[in-house]
């Protein structure tokens, strides 16, 4: 069995959730299980070695991005950055605006965190419309980092998250 048969087998489909006519992809079972988590950590791993050996950190999204990037970073050797919802993060920050279905949200990042020129690989579990990852590319073109590409578990593919992406580059282990 290879390892994205594996994940694969650990993403659960739960129909009308948060809200009717919403397919959620739910990644709790990958987490519970030892052997899923590490393929997961393992095909990451694999592609950042490959594509962006140069990276300096791996910047996770608030929250489940949070669940994968502090693994792949000790993995690597690096460092691990969250970018937060607004409000949750002491000090000076710099926040970005995007839109969800319904109204606003922020993110957050501490202005310390990453200095200009410095090579960052993002992560989140899931690419739908691409709106949080854009923001969060966003705040890291503001600190003059290098956003070398964006790593997520899922894309929602119909959803087209990777044009609105560009030029930023997303690697996806599962496809939807
Ligand atoms: P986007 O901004 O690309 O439209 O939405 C992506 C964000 O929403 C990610 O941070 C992700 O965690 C969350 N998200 C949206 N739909 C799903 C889903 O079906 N499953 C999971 N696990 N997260 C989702």
């Amino acid at each position: 069995e290879s390892k994205l048969q594996l994940l694969r087998k650990h993403v659960r489909t739960f129909p009308d959730f948060p809200k009717p006519g919403i397919q959620f992809r739910d990644i709790c079972p990958i987490l519970k299980s030892p052997p899923a988590l590490t393929a997961a950590i393992d095909l990451f791993e694999e592609q950042v070695r490959t594509i962006h050996p140069q990276v300096d950190l791996i910047v996770g999204l608030d929250a489940r991005g949070f669940l994968f990037g502090p693994l792949l970073a000790q993995r690597l050797g690096i460092g691990f950055v969250p970018v937060r919802k607004r409000g949750k993060l002491p000090g000076t920050t710099v926040t970005a605006a995007y839109d969800l279905e319904y109204g606003k949200a922020e993110l957050e990042i501490q202005e310390d965190a990453v200095s200009p020129a410095q090579k960052i690989v993002l992560i989140d579990d899931l690419l739908a419309t691409g709106g949080t990852l854009c923001a969060a590319c966003e705040l890291l073109l503001r600190l003059k980092a290098q956003v070398l590409g964006c790593l997520v578990l899922i894309e929602l593919k119909d959803l087209r998250g990777a044009e609105r992406l560009k030029p930023h580059t997303v690697f996806s282990l599962l496809q939807y």
